[in-house]
């Protein structure tokens, strides 16, 4: 289906709980979550219906996320639901992969087809700090789980952090050499807790693209990536840059919030409630936010609308 901007909107990201055994400082309050009531949330079925319908209006690409979908009991049988829609549909989690281990033969079985795993440090202690609670090696198993269970092309997401990791690109592009992984590096967004952080923390991926340009092989596009390839390398590195440079005119997405809203664009306050609604009253409920996209967001003027945290909105 198209939007009222001529953009063919073909990817669903789904968020199925706000919930998350990290406390990533740039996501949410150092307190975390309070647990919504069972209720609240859109159940295995109803996020099985949202995927059901969106397919139905066009939608190829759903991506499952959160707070960290594997948290959330259920989380193989949804996949193995959504894999049931449609082989045509490209079947993606972002997780911060600590899981892995325990999931990720299931998912592979259950029709995942790729995986983003998030990353922004190689650093124990700075993972420590940057995650609030979490383990560095835990993440790294959870990506040696995943390659073992047959994922292949994983990417890792790092969020560039000024000040705290922008020490660390070299060793992020070098992880590119001997494995097909495929880094990328993105802009902070702020957003929800990041509102008013000082502006040290927001750095632009540009000095890393001017890097790239002098030295890579070949330069294509992924999605909202520009992705670059260095010569002998088995993986590549993107750049992600919805702050210096927007990408809203080719934007192909939809979200959908754990608690059943559909948000038309990350960033703005529009939310469509679809908790509740099922056959035609759900399909046109979906149509009705694919056309209430805005043409971009107000990001670099009026600054982040929504006054949600990104665990709850999924990235
Ligand atoms: N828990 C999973 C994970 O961390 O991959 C999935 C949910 S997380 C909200 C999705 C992505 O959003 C992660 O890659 C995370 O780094 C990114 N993210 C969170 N807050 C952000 C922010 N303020 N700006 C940019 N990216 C952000
Ligand atoms: Fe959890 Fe992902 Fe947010 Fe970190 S970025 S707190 S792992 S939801």
């Amino acid at each position: 289906m198209k939007d009222n901007f001529g953009r063919t909107i073909r990817y669903l990201r789904l968020s199925v709980t706000d919930l998350c055994n990290y406390r990533c400082i740039y996501c949410m309050d150092k307190e975390g979550v309070a647990k919504k009531r069972h209720n609240d949330i859109l159940s295995i079925e109803e996020l099985t219906d949202i995927a059901k319908a969106a397919y139905s209006l066009g939608i190829r690409k759903i991506r499952l996320t959160g707070g960290e979908p594997l948290v959330r009991r259920g989380i193989v049988t949804l996949c193995r639901n959504i894999r049931a829609i449609s082989d045509d549909i490209e079947l993606g989690i972002t997780t911060n992969g600590s899981l892995l281990p325990e999931l990720a033969d299931e998912l592979k079985i259950a029709g995942v087809d790729r995986l983003n795993i998030s990353l922004d440090t190689l650093d124990k202690a700075t993972f420590r700090s940057i995650t609030r609670v979490g383990e560095l090696d835990d993440t790294l198993n959870g990506i040696k789980a995943a390659k073992k269970a047959g994922f292949t092309d994983i990417k890792i997401n790092t969020v560039l952090l000024g000040g705290i990791n922008d020490g660390e690109i070299f060793d992020f592009i070098k992880l590119t050499e001997d494995e097909p992984l495929h880094v990328r590096f993105i802009e902070l967004m702020p957003l929800g807790v990041v509102k008013g952080w000082d502006k040290i923390r927001m750095i632009s991926v540009s000095p890393i693209e001017e890097y790239l340009r002098q030295i890579a092989e070949s330069i294509t596009s992924d999605g909202v990536a520009r992705v670059y390839h260095l010569p002998g390398h088995k993986g590549t590195v993107g750049l992600i840059s919805p702050m210096s440079k927007g990408f809203c005119a080719s934007c192909d997405k939809i979200r959908v919030t754990a608690d059943g809203k559909l948000k038309p664009c990350l960033h703005s306050q529009t939310e469509i409630n679809l908790k509740g609604l099922h056959g035609d009253e759900l399909i046109s409920a979906l149509a009705d936010g694919i056309s209430q996209k805005p043409a971009r967001h107000l990001l670099d003027t009026v600054g982040a609308q929504t006054d949600r945290n990104m665990n709850e909105i999924g990235g």
